[in-house]
């Protein structure tokens, strides 16, 4: 399979360049904004061709799949164009700025019949397949409540527009709380319905929130709290799940490396739970190829990434209001 990048993106150097190489692809060519990122970009990482212009990619025919990982802002637009040129297309979250841009962007795609996947990577790692399993297994009981602990310290390398630039989609919650969404989704196989929040700037957000949390209520009466942060150096990640016979401790699984601990905790005792530790990122790309060869879905879906934006910009909304919010799903139906 040969990719082409739209985005010269830390996300792409640090890890999706890997991914799609690891799962033999091959990284054809990469397109920035500016020609001296695109060059240096294409050197530093052994892609043969670099451009400017969308165009390198859209009229090269060799190339079947894309993956976006420019600045928030910009998915909507790129996606829209590669599905017109028949691309597949793999999207970085949020995928856009409203829920209309990432509707029309699914519904182009489904059009087109391309595959259309967004790139929530948690979902790929084995610690949160372990967990769904154990929930899924029964495990736990009737699930009560989820607790996303997601509040990390933003490297300084990445404060640049996700701490200053609203109009790039900066803010902790197009960044993180739209993963958390995913991840809630993802483990209890339900959507919220309603979310309550608050959200503040403590130190790195400069006109955009850098913190927030949130309760989300889930339609089988289950609870979910949701922290995230980039101002946090030591709070560390994970998640808890407790039900009315067990509860699951995940530590350190909010994360881009397959690592971290699972606990389960029942009325037998206290039980470590092991699991696979593949590269999340690999797993995500080898998803969507299986769905491209038409042997299921990919990992998570653009109808996926419809719904997490659409918890995320209800959690944005409760907390600039300070008023419960429904969560907007029609456009997901
Ligand atoms: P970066 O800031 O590294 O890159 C985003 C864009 O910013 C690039 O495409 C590039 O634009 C521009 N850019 C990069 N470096 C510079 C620079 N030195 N000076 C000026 N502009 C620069 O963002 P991330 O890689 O962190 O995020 C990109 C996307 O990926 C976002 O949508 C984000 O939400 C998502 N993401 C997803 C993750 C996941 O695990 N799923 C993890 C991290 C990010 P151009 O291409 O035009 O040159």
């Amino acid at each position: 399979m040969r990719w082409g990048l739209i985005g010269a993106s830390t996300i792409a150097e640090q890890h999706m360049i890997g991914a799609i190489r690891a799962t033999g692809g091959e990284v054809a060519a990469v397109v920035s904004t500016t020609k001296a990122r695109a060059r240096d970009f294409a050197a530093r990482h052994c892609i043969p061709t670099h451009s400017a212009t969308l165009a390198l990619i859209l009229d090269d025919p060799s190339i079947r799949a894309v993956y976006i990982s420019s600045t928030n802002e910009k998915h909507h637009a790129q996606a829209l164009s590669a599905i017109a040129a028949g691309k597949h297309v793999l999207c970085e979250k949020p995928l856009a700025m409203t829920l209309d841009e990432a509707t029309e962007m699914v519904a182009a795609a489904e059009a087109a019949g391309v595959i259309f996947a967004t790139n929530h990577h948690l979902r790929c790692s084995g610690s949160h397949r372990a967990v769904r399993d154990l929930i899924a297994q029964g495990r736990i009981g009737r699930v009560l409540s989820l607790r996303l602990f997601h509040a990390v310290h933003l490297p300084g390398n990445l404060q640049g527009w996700r701490i200053n630039d609203a109009g790039a989609g900066g803010g902790v919650i197009p960044d993180i709380t739209v993963h958390d969404a995913d991840v809630a989704r993802f483990l209890l196989g339900e959507d919220p319905v309603a979310v309550v929040a608050q959200m503040t700037a403590s130190g790195m957000g400069q006109g955009v929130e850098d913190s927030v949390m949130s309760v989300w209520a889930m339609p089988s009466g289950a609870m979910v709290f949701g922290h995230e942060s980039f101002t946090h150096p030591f709070a560390g990640s994970g998640l808890e799940v407790h039900g009315t016979h067990g509860s699951i401790f995940a530590r350190g699984v909010m994360t881009q490396q397959p690592k971290g601990e699972i606990e389960l905790v029942t009325a037998t005792g206290r039980e470590a739970v092991s699991f696979p530790t593949h590269n999340l990122y690999a797993q995500g790309v080898q998803d969507f190829l299986s769905a491209l060869a038409g042997q299921g879905a990919p990992a998570a879906t653009g109808r996926d990434g419809i719904a997490s934006l659409a918890v995320a910009l209800a959690v944005r909304e409760a907390a600039r209001t300070g008023i419960r919010q429904t969560v907007d799903y029609r456009r997901t139906a």
